[in-house]
């Protein structure tokens, strides 16, 4: 069976090849073709530099690891063929001790797809078909549209930070910066019934963020941003940004929680940590998810979210270059998406 697969090659360089899938599907595997898939941040990193956080691509790989898609073969799984599947990317061991405690995000041995961190490299899911173990597919109610299902994995990112922070009803929020994983944190602290303001340098990232249930924005290097400080319990930091940071620092209120959601790169910026001290500020990491993905699957079937207000675009799995270099030219508001090419 042929089908259109996306491979980058180089960094910068995508090439559309023809592959066949393996005749045999492996034990505990289902087979899939894509519904609907999202370009995320760390594709960026690897689309730009062949490599994400110090982790280099030994060879060509298909970028995507936000997906769902539709069984094609269930291969003896409980799934029917033709049904619409949220996709959980981490293959967890499910035996070692963080598995076992429900930490899945921190197992030593988790495969991932398009990532240089799992040696050899699994193909991601900008393709039209693939197989993945049955145990990572959760199937959803009909109805769901795919276009918003594909939110499930970056939602859970968000989500997971969102309940690290303790975002509970009526926390006071801010969410610095306005890209797609500060906007789901926008959704994910909503959710838990918190009130959402939001910082970013553009005007049309906040208005999505209104969309969905912001109440207040500020625009960086427009508005007084002074007028924020120590007003906030809880201040995610989404834009990578060590001026975000040292926002979060600012706004957030004495022994509130700073929750660092991005991946802050290094940089010759200062960090003001000594404001970390002087406010006993609580500043925490997150990384992926535990229970979160059921969390973030749930909330989408509920539709009571306007995903269609976070997508920036849509492009064929052909045209998976176009797609990440208007990701890259920064124009793209909310989450660009790759759809099958046939
Ligand atoms: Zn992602
Ligand atoms: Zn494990």
């Amino acid at each position: 069976m042929g089908y259109a697969k996306s491979l980058l090659t180089a960094a910068g360089t995508v090439k559309i090849v023809s592959d066949d899938m393996p005749e045999a599907i492996e034990a505990d595997h289902v087979r899939l073709r894509l519904a609907t898939a999202s370009i995320c941040g760390t594709d960026m990193h690897y689309f730009r530099h062949f490599a994400n956080a110090g982790f280099q691509l030994d060879y060509p790989v298909s970028l995507g690891h936000e997906a769902c898609a539709l069984v094609e073969d269930p291969n003896g799984s409980a799934l029917e063929r033709g049904q619409l599947v949220a996709i959980n990317p981490v293959i967890a061991c499910g035996t070692c001790e963080h598995c076992l405690s429900g930490d899945i995000n921190m197992c030593p041995t988790k495969r991932f797809p398009g990532s240089a961190t799992t040696v050899p490299h699994i193909d991601g899911f900008f393709r039209d078909y693939f197989d993945f173990p049955a145990k990572c597919l959760r199937p959803v109610r009909d109805g769901v549209d795919p276009d918003h299902l594909t939110f499930a994995e970056p939602l859970a990112c968000a989500m997971h930070s969102i309940n690290r922070a303790g975002v509970g009803a009526g926390s006071k929020v801010l969410v610095v910066g306005c890209g797609p994983m500060g906007l789901l944190a926008t959704v994910g602290a909503v959710s838990k019934g918190a009130e959402v303001h939001v910082s970013d340098l553009k005007q049309g990232a906040i208005d999505a963020a209104r969309a969905v249930g912001a109440t207040e924005g500020f625009v960086i290097n427009r508005d007084d941003m002074s007028k924020l400080s120590g007003q906030y319990d809880v201040v995610v930091e989404a834009s990578g940004s060590p001026h975000g940071y040292n926002q979060a620092l600012d706004s957030v209120r004495k022994q509130g929680v700073v929750a660092v959601l991005s991946l802050i790169q290094p940089s010759e910026v200062p960090i003001n940590l000594h404001i970390n001290t002087l406010k006993e500020i609580n500043s925490i990491g997150s990384v992926l998810f535990t229970g979160e993905f059921e969390e973030a699957v749930s909330l989408i079937e509920s539709g009571t979210v306007d995903f269609d207000a976070l997508i920036a675009g849509q492009f064929s799995v052909c045209e998976t270059q176009v797609a990440c270099e208007f990701m890259a030219s920064g124009d793209a508001v909310g989450k660009v998406l790759i759809k099958p090419a046939a």
